[in-house]
C-alpha cells in the first residue's frame, strides 16, 4: 500500500487554505472569531467605552453607527427636557448624515426614526409626530416591543388629533403581534385600549380579556374584577404600577409553556 503520510491536521488545512486564497501570509494560528457575532472572522480592532476586542467588518460598521448615536443620546435627551426640540432633532439629523454609510442593516435609521417620533410626541407636535411614527413603521420592527412602542405613540398622536377610532385600531393591530418576552409591556397598550374604548363609549373587545389575564399573571396578581373589562384593565395598570414582572423563565417555570398567550 502506498504511504500517504500523516493526515493533514485541521490547522494545516486552514493555513493551506488561507495561502491558496492569498488572504494572509503563513500563520501559526487560526483566525480569531468576531467578539460580537461569534461567526465571522475578526479583522479589525474595536475599542470603545472600556471594550477592547477584535471584530468582523460587518460588526465594526454596526458598532460604530450605534456608538455614534448612543454617545450623544444624553445630550439629545437633555435638549428635549429643556424644550429645545428642534435642537434635539437637528442633532439626530447630523448623526444620521455622518453615519448613514455605515448603516447597512438600517439599525441607525430605525433608531433615529424612533427618537424623532418620541421627541415630536413630547413636543406635542402631533401632525409631524404622525408622519414620524409612520416613517418609523415603514422601516420595519426588529422586535415586538418596538412595534408596540410605535403603536403606543401613534395611538396617542391620533387621539390627540381627534381620531380615537383610528388610534384604537392601531393598538389592536399591534397587540395581534406577540412575543412572551415582552408581555409585561402589553399592560400599557391595554390601558390605552381601555381608555380609548371608554372615550368612544364602547366596550373593550372581549378578545383582550385573555391577554389582560396573562399580563396580570406575569405581575403575579389576578386581573381585578370590575364592572367592565375596561375597568379591570385600568385597575390592573394601577395595582401593578410599582411591581416587577416575573422574568420569562420564572413565568414559564410556573405556568408551563402552554401558558403562553
Ligand atoms: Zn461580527
Amino acid at each position: 500500500m502506498k504511504d500517504i503520510g500523516p493526515k493533514t491536521s485541521v490547522l494545516d488545512r486552514k493555513i493551506m487554505t488561507t495561502i491558496v486564497h492569498g488572504k494572509r501570509l503563513m500563520t501559526d494560528s487560526l483566525p480569531k472569531v468576531c467578539f460580537y457575532c461569534r461567526e465571522k472572522e475578526a479583522t479589525a480592532p474595536y475599542v470603545h467605552a472600556g471594550i477592547d476586542e477584535v471584530v468582523c467588518s460587518v460588526c465594526l460598521k454596526r458598532l460604530t453607527a450605534r456608538d455614534a448615536l448612543e454617545d450623544r443620546l444624553t445630550e439629545i435627551v437633555t435638549l428635549e427636557s429643556q424644550g429645545r426640540y428642534d435642537d434635539a432633532l437637528a442633532r439626530l439629523n447630523v448623526i444620521f448624515e455622518a453615519n448613514r454609510h455605515l448603516d447597512d442593516d438600517q439599525w441607525l435609521a430605525r433608531s433615529i426614526a424612533m427618537h424623532r417620533c418620541a421627541i415630536l410626541v413630547d413636543a406635542e407636535r402631533f401632525t409631524e409626530a404622525e408622519q414620524a411614527c409612520r416613517a418609523w413603521a415603514a422601516l420595519g420592527f426588529e422586535t415586538v416591543d418596538l412595534r408596540w412602542l410605535q403603536a403606543s405613540y401613534l395611538a396617542q398622536v391620533l387621539d390627540a388629533l381627534g381620531r380615537p377610532r383610528e388610534a384604537l385600531a392601531v393598538l389592536e393591530e399591534a397587540l395581534g403581534h406577540r412575543d412572551p418576552r415582552y408581555l409585561p409591556l402589553a399592560r400599557g397598550l391595554l390601558r390605552q385600549v381601555a381608555e380609548l374604548s371608554e372615550e368612544l363609549g364602547q366596550m373593550v373587545a372581549p378578545e383582550w380579556r385573555h391577554l389582560a389575564e396573562a399580563v396580570a399573571k406575569r405581575f403575579r396578581v389576578e386581573l381585578p374584577v370590575g364592572d367592565t373589562l375596561a375597568d379591570s384593565i385600568i385597575e390592573l395598570a394601577k395595582i401593578t404600577r410599582d411591581l416587577r414582572p416575573a422574568f420569562l423563565d420564572e413565568w414559564e417555570r410556573d405556568e408551563g409553556k402552554g401558558g403562553r398567550p
